[in-house]
């Protein structure tokens, strides 16, 4: 995934009809953890009525406490793969934990008639995780988003990419999420948006960007602007080619990390703020 000197190889790729590029942006907007089918649906219909095609939906979830909500895992596809169809959703990110979890997506796609697309994401906990990278990329079916690892060097996560594609699958996007560090950071991870061009200088995959995981609250600044959308404005003129955002239809509720979803009201504003951010880039 490597850029090499002379490297005339187009970055990015086609799947599920959407381009996937460093010359582009897709916004996946969507639920950290699907809790309800009520949620799942208000999210989507949100989505559609917005004009968005893609989404993110947490069905397993890497929880730091055992006795935290793990999220629904393969109970909750066949809705969540049904809600997509109905509400045009051509690309749901999904994070997975093991291989395991790829013959269950696969199955529930299969049941439900193959109504939308699956991009696989290794979370920032899985990005070191090699068996798993491998497995990840010896399949061709879904294309992939690597989050960065949140303490290790931007080398080794790119090293980690290199995983995938060694074994076959170079649909691949990575992600930034920011960086732990332990100085009393007010954003529960560093934000480290300024690396996208990095990124897309070292190599040919898109880059993606995850205010949510980055900023961690919806903190509102004295402009009365959420540090969200101008965390991600700073990513998207940085040249971002995607945004993964939780949102949530009532934040209150929400099962995992509830204290950083944007409101759905907030939907338009957001996606309004993306589009002045991208034309600024
Ligand atoms: C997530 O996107 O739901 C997630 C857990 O992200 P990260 O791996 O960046 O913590």
């Amino acid at each position: 995934l490597g850029r090499h000197a002379g490297d005339a190889r187009p970055s990015g790729f086609d799947y599920h009809g959407v381009h996937f590029g460093q010359d582009n942006l897709h916004i996946f907007a969507g639920l950290c953890a699907v809790d309800t089918r009520e949620h799942v649906e208000a999210m989507m219909r949100a989505l559609k009525d917005n004009g968005q095609v893609c989404t993110r939906m947490g069905a397993y979830k890497p929880r730091t406490s055992p006795y935290a909500f793990q999220g629904h895992g393969a109970a909750c596809l066949p809705y969540v793969f049904e809600l997509a169809g109905k509400y045009g959703i051509q690309v749901i990110a999904m994070e997975i934990l093991h291989e395991a979890h790829m013959d269950e997506i696969r199955k529930a796609l299969a049941e439900t008639g193959h109504p939308t697309g699956v991009m696989l994401q290794i979370g920032t906990r899985n990005t070191q995780n090699f068996e798993l990278l491998k497995a990840v990329g010896r399949q061709r079916e879904f294309p992939v988003l690597l989050k960065r690892g949140f303490g290790i060097t931007l080398e080794e996560s790119l090293n980690a990419a290199e995983y995938l594609a060694s074994e076959g699958n170079d649909r691949v996007i990575f992600g930034l999420r920011g960086m732990k560090s332990n100085l009393g950071d007010p954003h529960r991870n560093f934000v480290d948006f300024a690396q996208v061009p990095v990124v897309k200088r070292l190599t040919r995959m898109p880059v993606c960007i995850d205010p949510s995981h980055s900023v961690g609250s919806r903190e509102v600044g004295p402009d009365g602007i959420p540090e969200v959308f101008q965390v991600t404005a700073q990513g998207v003129i940085a040249g971002a080619n995607m945004v993964l955002v939780d949102f949530h239809p009532d934040p209150a509720t929400a099962l995992v990390d509830g204290p950083q979803a944007l409101r759905l009201e907030e939907l338009p504003w957001f996606l309004e703020d993306v589009r002045l951010a991208r034309e600024a880039y």
